[in-house]
This record gives structure tokens, sequence and C-alpha cells, in this order.
């Protein structure tokens, strides 16, 4: 089974303005396609867990708890569109706490591969910040930026990076660059 691995926040839901946080339901809000995006990969049968850093949390801007009702409510309204997520892990942790699940630590990533079983250089990695695309890349992922989120801040940042895929390399450009969720859906079915 093919595992695709989806950043949260501007990849799935609009990111709050000025880098801000979802900190509980009524602000999460989808991009469009995306629970149609979903549906279309799991109809294909991608296995997709979803990795996202909520340092908010290790900020005391929201709790566990808050953060669990948003996933849950999150999967139950992807799967009344017909998709299904098989696993959400996140990083609640401040960044100067110095953890290894925090992207663009690969954490997550290896945590999730033990848990499901994962062959990570057959997975594919989709995400709107470089650092997304640097913990892909760290476990020999195939990584896609998408342009929604934070994308095109990340793209000006790739324009003058290598097409590199070196472990530990946080200059190296993804391998692919889509629109959005739904378009590099279209090019993996
Ligand atoms: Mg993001
Ligand atoms: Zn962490």
């Amino acid at each position: 089974m093919k595992t695709i691995f989806l950043d949260r926040d501007g990849v799935i839901n609009h990111n709050p303005p000025n880098k801000g946080y979802v900190r509980k339901w009524s602000e999460f809000t989808f991009i469009p396609n995306a629970r149609r995006a979903i549906r279309e990969l799991t109809e294909s049968g991608y296995r997709i867990i979803v990795i996202t850093n909520q340092s908010g949390i290790g900020r005391g801007l929201y709790s566990e708890e808050d953060l669990m009702d948003i996933h849950s409510r999150m999967v139950a309204e992807i799967g009344k569109a017909g998709g299904t997520i098989d696993a959400v892990y996140y990083c609640p942790h401040h960044p100067d706490a110095g953890c290894e699940c925090r992207k663009p630590k690969p954490g997550m990533l290896i945590r999730a591969a033990r848990e499901h079983n994962i062959e990570l250089s057959n997975a594919y990695l989709i995400g709107d910040w470089t650092t997304d695309i640097e913990a892909g890349q760290r476990v020999g992922a195939t990584t896609f930026l998408v342009l929604t989120g934070l994308g095109q801040e990340s793209y000006y940042h790739y324009i003058n990076a290598k097409p590199c895929r070196h472990a530990d390399e946080n200059e190296c450009r993804p391998d692919k660059i889509f629109a959005n969720l739904y378009t590099a859906t279209r090019w993996l079915r």
C-alpha cells in the first residue's frame, strides 16, 4: 500500500492570518477541494497520514484536548466526503523544547513508519513549508510542495535552491510543485 503524508495547515485547511494558530474547530476552514482530493486518494488506495507541528500547545495557546477535538471533527468531515485519514501525528512542543518530532526533524515520520509498517522511501509527503519538505527528504520520501498556505513563500525560497535530495540538506528543492492538494492528487492518481 502506498502512503501519503499530509501536512495539515496550509494543505488541508487554511492557515490563520499572520502565521497564527487554529485554536478551535470554528477557526478551521478546509481549502477548496481538499476533501475531494483526500476522497480520490482514498479511492486510489493510498493510506493517508497527517503529520502536523502544533507548537501552539507548547506556547499555551490551546490544549491537547482542543487539538483532539479539531482532529476528530476534521477526520469526520473528511469521512463524510468519502475520504479516510488513517492516522494523525502531531508535535505539541515549543520550538525551543528540542524535541525529536517537530518538523524539519523526521521523528513523526519515523514513528508512523514503525507503527504502520511503512517503507518511507516509497512514501510521498505533501506540504506547504520548507520544513515539511526537509523532513520528507531526510527519510527519502518523494516530496511535493503545494502553493496554498505558505507555499508561495516557500517557492521563493526554492528558486535559488539546488535540485538535490541529500539527507540533512535543507536547501533542496521538492520533487514536484503543485498549485494545491487537488492538483497533486490528479498527478498521483
Ligand atoms: Mg503547513
Ligand atoms: Zn515535538
